[in-house]
């Protein structure tokens, strides 16, 4: 019988685990000094190694071996291999989320180990358990015999009550690098006297993100045609990626603000029997390649392309706005998501690409929101109402920006940091609780769940402006992290609330946009239009 990839190459011992050299530093250390916790919470996106991670875990407690547990080949490894070892449970708490199936373990918790040292409960998906079920669990963490250990696995710590999180010892697992994956799968090939090429493994890498249980099942199939030589063009076969070549012209057709042309260009690669919902996610890949070659020189290990791809992609970035980047693959994102819920996800991508061609970015120099001069987002209606009027238009953006050079990062960086400083008007006889606004604003990130990505940008391009009885506002100095804030609304008001004690609602605003305080930005323009009309004589309007 064929055993799929992700079965055969399980990782069977600690140091057959990919990519987790933290967790397992931690775990080998406590198997050997004896001091394993009761109670883990494996954290992690799907396919990271989680659930193998715990039966390793499971099968050190238990193993007969004197020494380097787990040895993989006792009697004992080898039962928890197969999933008959009789003090090893696996619960997927998916499907066993009620009360009863709680109170079923609780009762078995009693009884000491049949056969090994330890008797193991590894709950998988275990955000998924029912409020009951979750106090009945409670009660057994709280005082658990000396002969138990729990093992329980999410992929969304989020969602678990502080109760639970607080008894457990908390493991994070991180993607996989890619790099670590290409060389799996290139190890796999070789040891079925297959040769596959570095880009081929590389791409096969990339489809997986981060996660060898896709990989290995993308690689599953590649394998199944039974070549001796897998090269890129293979895998594409397989994975149904569409080449850079229409991305880029797909780009280059919203950008110029041609929808019909682009629809057309879709049907095309449609009717060819592309996937619509892989095409959407290879999109934002090609956004993120433009965005990464606007400011990285030397992209080729970042981006997965060949040389050739790449210097097109190169110069396609510096035609592509960081704001249309950023319009489109929020826009694109949201249609993923959708997408998955819609029986025609489709029509989803034409919307998008009629939407990115009509309302895609505002161009490079409106991405440039300093903190001295008030700026605003265009209202989207208005804007997509403009759009549809000459909807087959050329707009003069694109060719305007033709010969604008990319955005030096350090310029950006400067504007990020600008947009931090507090603008001098506010600050009048307030230095302190400006102050005490920018540590707390900075601290409530401490206890954010997700310090990387968003939650980064946010904190560095933003600052807490106020904070009233039920509100706090936030200032961004620009639309892009105005954008961002909006996102992480939910985590923001939740953190807010953590920290005050009371529930708080996020009042979100563009620097220049505030009511009153930068009102004095206008007479500061009104003293300057005087003085410059006693020096010229003439009379200055101000708009
Ligand atoms: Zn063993």
């Amino acid at each position: 019988m064929y055993t799929a990839l992700y079965r055969s190459h399980r990782p069977e011992v600690f140091d057959e685990i990919l990519g987790q050299e933290h967790v397992v530093k931690i775990l080998k250390n406590q198997v050997a000094s004896g001091s394993v916790s009761h109670a883990y919470l494996f954290c992690g996106t799907r396919g990271t190694g989680k659930t193998t991670t715990a039966r390793i875990l499971a099968k050190a407690v238990n193993c007969l071996s004197e020494s380097d547990r787990p040895c993989g080949v006792c009697e004992h490894c080898i039962a928890i291999k197969e999933g008959n070892f009789i003090d090893v449970m696996e619960i997927d708490a998916a499907s066993n989320n009620g009360v009863e199936n709680i109170r079923e373990l609780r009762e078995s918790v009693k009884y000491p180990p049949a056969a090994g040292r330890k008797k193991v409960y590894i709950i998988d998906e275990v955000h998924m358990l029912s409020t009951g079920a979750f106090n009945a669990l409670l009660k057994t963490l709280e005082e658990p015999p000396e002969h138990v250990m729990f093992i329980l696995a999410t992929t969304e710590p989020q969602k678990l009550p502080a109760t639970i999180l607080s008894r457990c010892m908390r493991l994070d697992f991180k993607r996989i690098p890619q790099k670590v994956i290409a060389q799996d799968m290139a190890a796999i090939c070789a040891e079925r006297g297959v040769d596959i090429s570095d880009d081929a493994a590389r791409l096969l890498a990339s489809c997986a993100d981060g996660s060898v249980r896709d990989g290995l099942s993308i690689l599953d199939q590649v394998l199944a045609g039974g070549d001796k030589y897998i090269d890129r063009e293979k895998v594409l076969e397989y994975v149904g990626t569409t080449g850079e070549e229409f991305f880029i012209d797909l780009t280059e057709l919203v950008s110029l603000r041609k929808s019909a042309k682009a629809l057309l260009l879709l049907n095309d690669v449609l009717t060819e029997g592309k996937d619509v919902k892989q095409i959407m996610k290879d999109w934002v890949s090609h956004y993120r390649s433009l965005l990464i070659t606007k400011f990285v020189d030397d992209a080729e290990d970042m981006l997965n392309m060949s040389a050739e791809n790449l210097k097109r992609v190169s110069e396609q970035s510096r035609r592509v706005s960081v704001e249309e980047i950023d319009y489109a693959v929020t826009k694109l994102s949201k249609t993923i998501n959708d997408a998955r819920w819609s029986t025609n996800p489709r029509v989803l991508l034409e919307l998008a690409i009629v939407s990115i061609a009509s309302d895609g970015g505002v161009g490079e120099a409106e991405f440039r929101p300093a903190v001295s001069k008030p700026q605003r987002i265009p209202e989207t209606p208005d804007r997509a109402a403009a759009a549809n009027m000459n909807f087959e238009a050329p707009a003069p953006r694109h060719t305007a920006e033709k010969e604008m050079k990319p955005p030096e990062p350090e310029h950006d960086r400067e504007i990020l940091n600008r947009s931090t400083a507090p603008p001098a008007d506010v600050n009048k006889g307030g230095m302190l609780q400006e102050e005490s606004y920018d540590s707390l604003w900075h601290s409530i990130f401490e206890e954010g769940e997700d310090n990387a990505g968003s939650f980064n940008l946010i904190r560095s391009g933003s600052r807490l402006h106020h904070v009233g009885d039920d509100n706090f506002t936030v200032v961004t100095g620009s639309g892009f992290t105005l954008r961002y804030v909006e996102q992480k609304r939910p985590e923001l008001e939740k953190l807010m609330e953590k920290h005050m004690g009371r529930p708080m609602k996020l009042i979100c605003r563009l620097e220049g946009d505030l009511p009153s305080e930068s009102a004095s930005d206008e007479s500061e323009t009104e003293k300057i239009a005087k003085e410059a009309e006693e020096l010229l004589g003439i009379n200055i309007e101000i708009e």
